[in-house]
């Protein structure tokens, strides 16, 4: 599936896929009621390394429903394993994941449009070659964890116990003020010592886990429990030097997840945010930039925040008014039962509630300022339900001569098997950003994207972005920016869908 573009401003050299590429973009001035638009132009010049690097990815909570189905779904993959089920025989696939089953149109040649998957527009990780490792306060292995999690089926996980019986979760950071106190039967695999002892100790396994397989690169990432919001306080967290000194203090409010995100600046690896609460508090983010590390967060969008990106954006770009969008999800995995305690569910509530914001500003033919629909997210713990999240959503909107639509949505599935594609993708666009550089206009430096990596925006609910940057919650606009993004690396120009060589007389 591999593709040229040929072209006078884009070069393929041994290194490197090097474009020239005009940016065109516009900025709007506003007067005395008057809007006035100025398009304007700029040169950059993208230089992507074409060496795909050999990747490893340490997962926080590797022992979980996301950890272990996702170890154990790339590993029937890289095996081709087949298994047995009451519907017949099954084959692995990556379905559900943007960079290895979306494609994406180069254009059209004789036989009409031609398609490639989205991973074909610049040399990515395989899936199949990444190498998993990481944390868990539980010290089950992942074999075990995978049985414990019953998300696969009973004929595949036999299949692979061999293989994952032998990976143990390494001890973790566990202080069990941030999770719900009903993890703490889970907690028999703990770090001892003070803050800056264990962020040592996560430092020295990155280091570990890297020499021993021989990897060029490592991504950290959290997908363990949904801690509780930590408080933002000047002296504590605000500054990376007071983050740093209130570690070695061996501050309370420093959380787990905060102390895995500075080992793995430290150790130059990027850091993904896959739950809802605030890990990237200032000292975090100025970490990051200092050491030009990547961030990327907040809280994996996989499910019923997806379709709301999706429905919302549809209803208000079509002219339509959401007024009430009311949000249930029961589900009965350690994940709700961890959110079935009031401060985490809070740091989840939060995740969820600002994503049609974007959409809502955009239209203030539908919405005065400051309007907003009213929209109410409630989770309950149904511990039968186990990893099959049920989540009911009711989007009721005012149309045509103040008549109302109410839409309901029933959404079950495996919680799962929607997070697991999603990680990945988060691991290996994060690792392709890490090769692009840039240079904008009259630069004389390339330069790398913020270490706030606002283009994984897709996969995530709540994206940070860096300051004074709009945020876009959009599902569509989100995978544009990826793709145009990826395309100006090839010196493609950006998907516009006019087919204006189809629209002669
Ligand atoms: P899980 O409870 O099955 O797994 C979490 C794991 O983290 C557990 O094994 C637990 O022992 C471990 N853990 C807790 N604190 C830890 C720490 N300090 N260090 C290391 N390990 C720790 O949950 P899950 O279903 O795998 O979901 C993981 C996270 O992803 C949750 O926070 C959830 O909110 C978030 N998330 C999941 C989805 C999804 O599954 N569709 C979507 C969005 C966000």
């Amino acid at each position: 599936m591999a593709f040229t573009v040929t072209s006078p401003n884009v070069v393929y050299t041994e290194k490197y896929i090097e474009s020239l590429y005009h940016y065109e973009t516009s900025e709007v001035k506003q007067h005395g009621g008057k809007i006035e638009v100025i398009p304007k132009k700029t040169v950059y010049t993208f230089k992507t390394e074409r060496k795909v690097p050999k990747l490893g990815c340490m997962l926080v909570g590797w022992g979980g429903n996301n950890g272990t189905t996702l170890t154990a779904s790339v590993l029937a993959n890289k095996l081709c394993l087949s298994w047995n089920t009451k519907s017949g025989v099954m084959k692995p696939n990556y379905t559900g994941s943007v960079t290895q089953a979306s494609t994406v149109s180069l254009g059209t040649g004789q036989d009409g449009e031609v398609f490639v998957p989205l991973k074909a527009l610049l040399p990515m990780v395989e899936p199949n070659d990444i190498v998993f490792d990481g944390w868990d306060i539980n010290s089950m292995n992942i074999a075990d964890a995978m049985r414990r999690a019953e998300v696969l089926d009973f004929d595949l996980q036999r299949q692979l116990r061999p293989y994952l019986e032998s990976l143990k979760p390494r001890p973790s950071i566990y202080c069990p003020d941030f999770i719900a106190a009903n993890q703490a039967d889970r907690a028999d695999n703990v770090l001892k010592g003070t803050k800056k002892q264990m962020v040592e100790q996560i430092r020295a396994d990155i280091r570990d886990f890297k020499a021993k397989n021989q990897l060029d690169k490592v991504v950290v990432l959290w997908t363990a429990n949904t801690e509780r919001f930590c408080e933002i306080q000047a002296g504590l967290n605000d500054t990376c030097e007071h983050l740093l000194a209130s570690i070695a203090r061996n501050e309370d409010e420093v959380s787990p997840s905060t102390l895995f995100a500075v080992a793995s600046i430290l150790e130059r690896c990027s850091y993904i945010n896959g739950s809802p609460q605030n890990t990237f508090v200032p000292g975090v983010v100025a970490l990051a930039e200092k050491y030009h590390t990547f961030l990327a967060g907040d809280d994996f969008k996989s499910g019923q925040t997806k379709i709301k990106s999706v429905l919302v954006d549809f209803l208000v770009s079509a002219g339509i008014k959401p007024v009430s969008i009311v949000s249930y999800n029961h589900l009965g995995n350690n994940d709700g039962k961890n959110l079935s305690s009031a401060k985490q569910f809070r740091s989840k509530e939060i995740s969820k509630s600002n994503v049609v914001d974007d959409m809502v500003e955009s239209n203030p033919i539908l919405y005065k300022k400051g309007e907003k629909p009213d929209h109410c997210v409630v989770i309950k713990y149904v511990p039968y339900v186990k990893d099959s999240k049920r989540a009911m959503d009711e989007y009721t909107s005012e149309i045509f001569m103040n008549g109302t639509n109410t839409l309901v949505i029933h959404n079950t599935c495996e919680d799962s098997l929607l997070a697991a594609p999603i990680i990945l993708d988060l691991i290996i666009l994060c690792e392709v950003c890490e090769r692009i550089k840039f240079q904008a206009g009259g630069d004389t430096k390339f330069q790398s994207f913020n270490s706030i990596l606002s283009i994984l925006s897709y996969l995530l609910k709540a994206p940070i972005v860096p300051n004074g940057t709009p945020v876009v919650n959009a599902l569509f606009r989100q995978r544009a920016c990826i793709e145009n993004i990826f395309r100006a690396c090839v010196g493609l120009g950006p998907q516009n869908n006019m087919l204006l060589e189809h629209k002669h007389s």
